[in-house]
C-alpha cells in the first residue's frame, strides 16, 4: 500500500430518509486536486486550510449538479491522518452523498478500507495504537461510562502509563548492556536497585491488568436471559425493569413466543435483556420451537434469570428448567411478591442449589434495585465505583501485558539464579516488545490487519 495514494469514504451512518447531513472524506495527496475539480463555490471564498467553503458539487463531465454543500479543507499536517484532508458535508441521505464519493472515486480516489483514516493517523504517528482502539471503543460504546474511558484512553492517559513503563525497561536495558560492554571501566552493577525497578514496573502492569475485567464488561455488556414457566411475570418483569411496553404481557400461558431484546444500563454496563417463550411441556409446533429458542437464548447468554411465580414455587418443573441451565450462573426471581406465599420449600431448593435469589412484584415494580444489585454482584462489579475507573484494557492488550509481567517474572528468576547479564536481557527485551505492542510501537503488519479490520468503513 502507497501511503501517498488518496482514500475516500463516507465518514457517517448513511439510511435512507435519515440524517440532515453526510460527510465523505478524503485524506492523501490528491484530496485537494479532486476537491478543486468537483467542488464549484463562490468567488469570495478563499481555498485555504481550515476553512470552510460553501458551494455545489458538480460532475465536471456533465455539468450536472450533485449536491449544494459545505467543503472543509485540512491540508497536511494539521489533519487526522496528517495528510491533505477534504470533507465534503453533504445533505443526508443515501443518493447525494454517494455520488459525491462516486465521483472522487472516478478521479482517482481509491475507497478506504475498514479503519484505512485512522490506520493512516496511526502510521503518521497522529496516534498511538492505544488511542486508534480507543476511536473504535467510543463509536462502539454503549454506555457514558464506557464512552468516557474511551475519551480518557484517546486523551493519551493509558498511552503515558505503557510507555513509561516501556522507558523504564529500556533504560535498565541500557545500562545492563553498558554493564556487559564495558565490565572494566564501570562499577559493578547494582542488582539489587535492578531488581527494585523491576518489581515496580511488574507491580504496575498488574495494576493495569486488572482494569480488563472491567473493561471487558464495559465495552461488551452482558446478556441476560430471563427464563421461566409460563405465566410467571417473565415479560411483566422486563416490562417493570424497562419501563417499556416492548415485550407481551398477556394472562394467556405461552403467547409470548419470540424472544425480546432490550437494552438497559446498570452502574454503566449495557445489559441485554432476552425474554424468552415459557418453557414447558409442549405439543404445540409454534410454541415448541419459541422453547427451543428460549433454551438456546439461555445458552447463549452471560446470565440467566429463573423466573418462579412464588404462588406456585419451586416445582419439579423449575427443576427441569434449572436442569438445562446450571452450567450458567443463575439468580433465582422470586416474582409475584406482592402475593401470599403458598409453599415454604422453595427457599430451601434455592438454597440447596446455592443460587442467589431476589423478590420481586413486577406488577408494582418492586425488587428491581435488588434484582440489578445481584446482577453486579454475580458479574463482579458490585463494589464498582464508576467515578474511579479511568481506562481499561481491552483483551488484546491484556494479552500483550500478561506477556510483559511474565517475561518481567522470568527476569527476577533469572537474577536470582546467579545467570549472567546476557541472560537478563533476552526476558527484558521481550517485556519491551510485548510493551511495544501495546501502544504499537513495535508492531507486526498482521496484527496491525486484524485490528483495524474490525472498524468500520469511514473510519
Ligand atoms: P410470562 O408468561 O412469564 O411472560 O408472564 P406475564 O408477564 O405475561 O404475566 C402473566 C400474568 O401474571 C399477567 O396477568 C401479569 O399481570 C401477572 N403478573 C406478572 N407479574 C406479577 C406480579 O408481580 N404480581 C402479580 N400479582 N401479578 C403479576
Amino acid at each position: 500500500m502507497h501511503l501517498t495514494d488518496t482514500i475516500a469514504s463516507i465518514a457517517t451512518a448513511i439510511s435512507p430518509e435519515q440524517g440532515s447531513i453526510a460527510v465523505v472524506r478524503l485524506s492523501g495527496d490528491c484530496a485537494q486536486n479532486i476537491a478543486r475539480k468537483i467542488f464549484v463555490y463562490g468567488g469570495k471564498q478563499i481555498w485555504e486550510s481550515h476553512r470552510i467553503l460553501y458551494g455545489k458539487v458538480v460532475d465536471p463531465s456533465s455539468g450536472r449538479v450533485i449536491d449544494e454543500c459545505l467543503l472543509l479543507l485540512m491540508l497536511a499536517p494539521r489533519s487526522f491522518t496528517q495528510e491533505d484532508v477534504v470533507e465534503f458535508h453533504c445533505h443526508g441521505g443515501i443518493i447525494a452523498v454517494q455520488e459525491v464519493l462516486q465521483l472522487s472515486l472516478s478521479l482517482g480516489a481509491r475507497l478506504a478500507e475498514p479503519g484505512e483514516f485512522t490506520l493512516r493517523a496511526f502510521r503518521n504517528g497522529r496516534i498511538d495504537l492505544l488511542q486508534a482502539e480507543a476511536i473504535h471503543d467510543l463509536v462502539c460504546a454503549k454506555s457514558q461510562v464506557a464512552a468516557q474511558m474511551a475519551i480518557a484512553t484517546l486523551q493519551g492517559k493509558l498511552g503515558e502509563k505503557i510507555t513509561q513503563l516501556r522507558e523504564t525497561c529500556l533504560a535498565i536495558l541500557a545500562d545492563i548492556e553498558a554493564h556487559i560492554d564495558f565490565a572494566d571501566d564501570l562499577p559493578e552493577l547494582d542488582q539489587a536497585a535492578v531488581q527494585q525497578q523491576i518489581a515496580q514496573v511488574w507491580e504496575t502492569g498488574q495494576h493495569i491488568l486488572k482494569t480488563s475485567e472491567q473493561g471487558q464488561l464495559l465495552r461488551d455488556g452482558i446478556k441476560v436471559a430471563i427464563i421461566g414457566r409460563p405465566n410467571v411475570g417473565k415479560s411483566s418483569l422486563l416490562n417493570a425493569w424497562t419501563r417499556s411496553d416492548r415485550a407481551i404481557v398477556t394472562d394467556l400461558p405461552g403467547t409470548t413466543r419470540d424472544i425480546v431484546d432490550a437494552y438497559l444500563v446498570v452502574r454503566g454496563i449495557p445489559v441485554q435483556i432476552l425474554d424468552t417463550a415459557g418453557i414447558r411441556a409442549t405439543v404445540d409446533q409454534v410454541e415448541r420451537i419459541g422453547v427451543e429458542r428460549s433454551l438456546k437464548a439461555a445458552h447463549n447468554a452471560d446470565l440467566v434469570l429463573l423466573v418462579i411465580d412464588q404462588e406456585i414455587g419451586w416445582q419439579e418443573q423449575e427443576s427441569a428448567i434449572y436442569a438445562e441451565v446450571k452450567d450458567k450462573p443463575v439468580i433465582v426471581v422470586l416474582n409475584k411478591s406482592d402475593l401470599p406465599t403458598a409453599d415454604s420449600h422453595t427457599e430451601q431448593k434455592v438454597a440447596e442449589a446455592g443460587l442467589p435469589m431476589v423478590r420481586t412484584s413486577a406488577l408494582y415494580d418492586q425488587g428491581i434495585d435488588q434484582l440489578e444489585e445481584a446482577i453486579l454482584h454475580v458479574v463482579g462489579a458490585s463494589s464498582w465505583q464508576v467515578s474511579n475507573l479511568t481506562y481499561a484494557i481491552n483483551q488484546r492488550q491484556k494479552a500483550c501485558l500478561v506477556r510483559a509481567v511474565t517475561a518481567l517474572e522470568n527476569l527476577q528468576a533469572t537474577i536470582n539464579q546467579g545467570l549472567p547479564l546476557d541472560f537478563w536481557t533476552i526476558d527484558l527485551r521481550g517485556a519491551i516488545a510485548s510493551l511495544g505492542e501495546i501502544t504499537g510501537q513495535h508492531i507486526t503488519e498482521d496484527i496491525l490487519n486484524s485490528i483495524f479490520s474490525r472498524f468500520c468503513l469511514g473510519k
